[in-house]
């Protein structure tokens, strides 16, 4: 594997590589944990330790790592053109057939692909493609674009100041924020403030027909970004009919739904694209990219509709769309994904996320007996399960507990990867996972979960 002992590849690590998100204040000391292999739904670390990852990876890991065929798959691009540039008058075989694919898959008229380096670059062409779009119609005064608090688009600038998670806008940074405005998350567990769920909506409804008509309606208003759950904010499932109603606002303002499914398309709700076929919209724009090559090539796609394809191609203007990456179309990340597609097809892995996500739910559900399961929610196999201090009036626990952290730290010593983010525990496994895998996940958490109320108790808190 390596030629260095774990110690030494932390050490170096913790010398030169600046990690994405990362907490240097705490990372000089802790550092990172080497992992060296993975198979299947299994990672190993370089002293081999074995762990079941149910964060598949960063939600991407969608058939399974060390897939033979993958290998030969990638490989055999390389050996046919590692690279070709997509610019212009040039193209190459797996880009094309791969647009081809994912147009056929994709819902209604969205028939059109940008190719990019992945998720964050995908919601950056949507962002420039709709300036771009409404340029062209001469709307020139129609940019504002309407997110959700707690939502969570990408790493780039214009990517991050569209999404809303307030612990991702911390004062070092700057945003963008003249033309991107949030609306409050469609987050109904300890954020309905005593309103029943029908009310919630109604309220969440109002809210942005309200920011809608603030920033000047139709003239004014370019677009809505929306996850269909939302994720790193917290696996956020909109009340029923929150997808429908804020879908038809957008129709009656002439305002572009575009739906990011970086994490929730290629099967992790059961379906290609959730947006359609989970919760019955037609989309302007899909971004996606992580389930896309399931990790095994780094891609994104912005999936468009034909609509906007006409205004933006129409005959006679001469326009040039003045944007695109070296690797947009990367051959070898293409041939990676039409592969992965065809894995998935052939082995029905949607069809095993249907089919086992009762289950699932049904498992994770039974934590909630423990005092500090507050809620376990989510579709397919994207979950979380969130912890609280008191049931009754959704106490949550002083960040400084860092109570996510506390427990998957047990639950990584266990031999279970899940992720922490503040209070939540989340989990985004393979498609391919086992009932086996689900009983080991949920009775690793549950005796991962007693063991740090037992430590609670001892210092006080229960
Ligand atoms: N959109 C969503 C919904 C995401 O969850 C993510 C990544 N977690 C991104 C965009 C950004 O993707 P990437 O990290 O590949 O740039």
């Amino acid at each position: 594997m390596s030629d260095y002992s774990t110690q030494q590849l932390m050490e170096k690590d913790k010398a030169h590589f600046t990690h994405p998100w990362t907490v240097f204040d705490v990372y000089k000391h802790e550092g990172a944990l080497p992992i060296g292999r993975a198979e299947g739904c299994y990672i190993y670390d370089t002293d081999n330790n074995r762990y079941l990852d149910a964060v598949g990876g960063l939600w991407c890991n969608n058939i399974g790592t060390g897939r033979e065929e993958m290998a030969d798959a990638i490989a055999e691009q390389v050996r046919l053109m590692s690279y070709s540039s997509p610019f212009v008058d040039l193209t190459n075989v797996p880009a094309t057939l791969l647009a081809e694919k994912l147009a056929s898959l994709a819902p209604g008229d969205l028939d059109h692909v940008f190719y990019s380096c992945g998720g964050s670059t995908a919601v950056d062409t949507a962002f420039r493609l709709i300036h771009y779009y409404q340029n062209c119609r001469g709307k020139h005064d129609k940019k504002h674009i309407i997110s959700r608090k707690s939502s969570y688009h990408g790493s780039t600038f214009a990517a991050m100041s569209i999404g809303g998670k307030a612990g991702d806008h911390p004062p070092e940074f700057d945003y963008l924020s003249d033309t991107i405005h949030h609306v409050s998350a469609p987050k109904f567990y300890g954020d309905s403030s005593g309103k029943t769920e029908a009310e919630f909506l109604d309220a969440l409804i109002q809210e942005l027909e309200d920011k809608i008509i603030e920033l000047g309606g139709e003239d004014s208003v370019a677009a809505f970004f929306a996850e269909p759950i939302l994720g790193a904010g917290g696996v956020i499932v909109p009340p029923q009919g929150y997808h429908q109603r804020t879908w038809e606002l957008c129709q009656k303002y002439d305002i572009l739904y575009v739906s990011d499914e970086v994490v929730t398309a290629f099967g992790r709700l059961g379906h290609w694209f959730a947006s359609a076929d989970e919760f019955n919209i037609q989309p302007d724009i899909i971004t996606c990219a992580k389930g896309l090559t399931s990790g095994y090539q780094p891609l994104g796609a912005t999936i468009y509709s034909d609509k906007i394809h006409q205004v933006i191609s129409e005959e006679g203007h001469g326009r040039c769309f003045a944007h695109g990456f070296t690797y947009s179309g990367h051959p070898v990340a293409c041939a990676a994904a039409l592969k992965n597609i065809e894995i998935m097809e052939r082995e029905n892995l949607a069809g095993n996320v249907s089919e086992l996500a009762p289950y699932f739910k049904e498992r994770l559900e039974s934590l909630l007996d423990l005092p500090i399961v507050g809620d376990v929610r989510g579709r397919g196999f994207m979950w979380c399960v969130e912890f609280v201090a008191n049931k009754d009036n959704y106490e949550l626990f002083p960040e400084e507990l860092d109570i996510g952290k506390r427990i998957s730290n047990l639950a990584d010593g266990k031999g279970l990867i899940v992720r922490p983010i503040v209070h939540l525990n989340v989990m985004s496994p393979p498609l391919n996972l086992t009932r086996e895998d689900i009983d080991f996940i949920v009775d690793t958490l549950r005796s991962s979960i007693e063991e740090v109320v037992a430590e609670l108790n001892s210092e006080g808190y229960q």
